[in-house]
């Protein structure tokens, strides 16, 4: 530190990234990415005239790309907000549009807290039911903006259609943030309700179902007065947020249907085979409705089972909070790599058996 940071600054708390160790070091089932490649066109892209687009600066509008989504998601393009991945417009919409304050669950995305502590709002945590399950009753009385991940993270359960109305309708006055990082793995988005309420605000992402976490691209989906709004603060922070490559690659990977439909049906195969091999094994988990499995053995913690995965070099998530410290976060890879984390476990939970 400094001791030029600003005083505010000095005592927040970062967001702490799972780990990103070398290529190849690690069967990698620590942060959700996709296991396969970007869509084939995205691929060619790089072997095109793209880094002699670099010499220009990008569209900062993003509007062919805007143009696409808008398409795809059935909505308008002045509907449609472009950004450096879906954490650009979580930050902006607590930048700029809770400053009354906000609520989100007491398990969910880390991120949440780090806005809320960085850019000095109130903030509660709304404890999840003892399933780990959101109960909206619970906000009816919160006069607060609210923020929840559908399907939640790290649980992966879903929270149905007719709740996020509830909280729309309880909180007309509010803004409502709906993260759909996970939604393409079998949750249902609620993007269609924008049209129906303007304070809601919906937020996906590409680094997830589209396999393509490193071009850091996302979108939210909302009223025109809303995206204006958050159009507002990234033409006052940095108005070419999204860079050539992506933008190119970003319109590529939309124009392949196909590919992303075969991508996310096998993470939902898989998903379901480790589901049922785990439990074979003894674990307990979630229904998840993302890439990830969000498992407890009842012989051995979470940190343990992380340790000893990571000793076999398979990288899981754990996440050392209260109510998460049981459980361990597994991203759903291939099925080859699924096969060597059951392996992994079982040879962990022998081990532990003999100790
Ligand atoms: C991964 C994730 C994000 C961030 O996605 P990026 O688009 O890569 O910034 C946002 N919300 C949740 C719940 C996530 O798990």
């Amino acid at each position: 530190m400094s001791g030029f940071l600003n005083e505010r600054l000095q005592k927040t708390q970062q967001y702490v990234p799972g780990e990103q160790p070398g290529d190849g070091e690690y069967i990698k089932l620590n942060t959700n990415e996709s296991p396969f490649p970007p869509a084939p066109g995205v691929c060619r892209l790089f072997n095109a005239g793209l880094a002699e687009r670099l010499r220009l600066y990008p569209d900062p509008t993003a509007r062919r790309l805007t143009d696409s989504l808008a398409r795809e998601c059935g909505v308008n393009a002045e509907n449609v907000f472009i950004c450096n991945g879906s954490d650009e417009a979580l930050s902006f919409a607590f930048m700029a549009l809770f400053e009354d304050g906000v609520a989100f669950p007491d398990v969910s995305y880390g991120f949440y807290e780090v806005y809320a502590e960085l850019y000095g709002m109130p903030y509660v945590k709304v404890p999840l039911r003892e399933d780990l399950s959101i109960d909206v009753g619970d906000y009816t009385d919160i006069d607060k903006n609210i923020v929840i991940a559908n399907p939640n993270a790290p649980t992966g359960i879903e929270l149905p259609l007719c709740d996020i109305e509830r909280l729309l309708k309880e909180h007309e006055d509010r803004v409502v943030l709906i993260d759909e990082a996970y939604i393409d793995f079998g949750g249902s988005s609620c993007a269609e309700l924008i049209k129906k309420y303007k304070n809601l605000l919906v937020v996906q992402t590409y680094s997830k179902s589209r396999c393509m976490a490193g071009a850091r691209l996302g979108f939210a989906i909302a009223d025109s007065a809303l995206t204006d709004d958050l159009m507002r603060i990234k033409f006052s922070t940095n108005p070419y947020n999204i860079n050539t490559v992506t933008l190119a690659a970003g319109e590529a990977a939309l124009g392949d249907r196909a590919y992303f439909e075969k991508c996310v049906s096998s993470i939902k195969e898989t998903r379901a085979y480790t589901a049922g091999e785990l439990k074979k094994l003894g674990f307990v988990m979630t229904e998840s409705k993302a890439n990830f499995l969000f498992a407890r053995h009842p012989d051995i913690g979470g940190e343990t089972l992380y340790k000893e995965l990571k000793k076999r070099r398979v990288l899981v998530r754990w996440l050392s909070g209260e109510r998460t410290r049981e459980y361990t976060r597994i991203t759903i890879g291939t099925r080859e790599q699924m096969d060597a984390l059951i392996n992994a476990v079982k040879d962990i939970l022998k081990e532990n058996a003999n100790a």
